[in-house]
């Protein structure tokens, strides 16, 4: 995936590397690639994943290595088998076909995507018109317009604003994907207060922090960069609003990548500043091969913009902790990754 933006001279000669922080695992994804990894340990094989756990093919690839088998739909478990729900999240119509099936499950949903179903239950009790603002299709869009299908419509963009027909104009309310550009949404939602002057807000943010810390992130780097390379896979919803992002805030081009093999040559030619960062579902070790790799084409120098420090961590899911306390294992974890310290600029 490669954008371009205008010109814009190069502020600097000595080639560097601007490495975004945050970046990369976020606490919902990291939970849930454990669940995954505890699930083997504990169960052993086999271990049924609806969907893909998370959208990175390097993390998928690594877990079916190790005997996870990922699944479209229940109906391809065999019954009383064990599955695990996916980072994000599923509708009670699936949670009823896995019961149905007498599937033992392991919810790995993140909590901020179990945050947002909650919030389309509640609404769609008080008889709202719930507009979710979210790409139809998107795993995530579908889990949560599952949890109230004749309330929820999916408004796309801020083009589709115009489209939205609704039942009584004063009892309306938003809801959103956790994985959004923060600015593209907050354009959608003023397009929408346009046409629905009452519109109700949610209660917090449904964009989640990760998502927003690496937005902002990657705001403050694209300035300085000739280039921004996005670390993530061509599903992950966040990785690709990085691309926009970065374009949309001063670098003069922006490339995703699912790992350095992908990156050309010619994206690097006259480039003096490269930002590098990674979608919330990236593991740290394809970032850094890809600065290996900017170090080998004479990027040696990196440099971290840092603009928030996370540690947020969440709890394994519940049946997970009870079949691990069952097994007189560890029900705690450590951090996943020791994240390398860089310079700050
Ligand atoms: S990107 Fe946000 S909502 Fe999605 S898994 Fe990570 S923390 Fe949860």
């Amino acid at each position: 995936m490669s954008v371009t933006s205008p010109e814009r001279p190069a502020e600097t000669t000595t080639k560097r590397v601007l490495l975004a922080a945050p970046r990369g695992y976020c606490a919902g994804v990291d939970r849930a690639v454990v669940a995954v990894e505890k699930a083997l340990e504990t169960y052993g094989t086999p271990v049924y994943v609806r969907k893909e756990i998370v959208h990175n093919k390097h993390v998928v690839e690594t877990l079916r290595e190790r005997g996870a088998i990922f699944v479209n739909e229940t109906d391809e478990v065999p019954e009383g088998a064990r599955l695990v729900f996916s980072a994000h999240g599923v509708s009670p119509a699936v949670r009823a076909s896995a019961e149905a099936r007498s599937l033992e499950t392991i919810d790995a949903t993140c909590p901020l995507v179990t945050k947002v179903h909650k919030e389309a239950v509640r609404f769609a009790k008080d008889d709202y018109d719930i507009l979710l603002i979210g790409h139809t299709g998107h795993e995530e869009v579908e889990g949560t317009a599952g949890e109230a299908p004749e309330h929820v419509q999916v408004v796309n963009s801020p083009d589709e604003v115009d489209q939205v027909v609704v039942r009584d104009p004063a009892k309306v309310v938003w809801i959103s994907q956790t994985t959004l550009s923060v600015d593209e949404t907050m354009e959608t939602v003023r397009r929408l207060r346009e046409r629905f002057p009452s519109l109700q807000d949610p209660p917090s943010d449904d964009i989640c922090y990760a998502t927003q810390n690496r937005q902002v992130a990657v705001k403050k780097l694209a300035p300085e960069c000739d280039v921004v390379i996005v670390v993530g896979s061509a599903n992950s919803s966040n990785s690709v609003r990085l691309v926009e992002v970065a374009l949309q805030s001063g670098a003069r081009a922006s490339y995703r990548v699912d790992r350095k093999a992908e990156i050309k040559d010619e994206w690097l030619e006259g480039a003096t500043t490269v930002g590098v960062t990674s979608g919330a579902s990236v593991p740290e070790i394809l970032v850094q091969d890809v600065v290996s790799h900017l170090a080998d084409h004479g990027f040696g120098s990196v440099e971290e913009v840092r603009t928030a420090t996370e540690d947020l961590m969440f709890s394994l899911p519940r049946e997970l902790r009870a079949g691990l306390k069952a097994a007189g294992e560890e029900t705690k974890r450590p951090r996943r990754e020791a994240r390398k310290e860089l310079p700050q600029v």
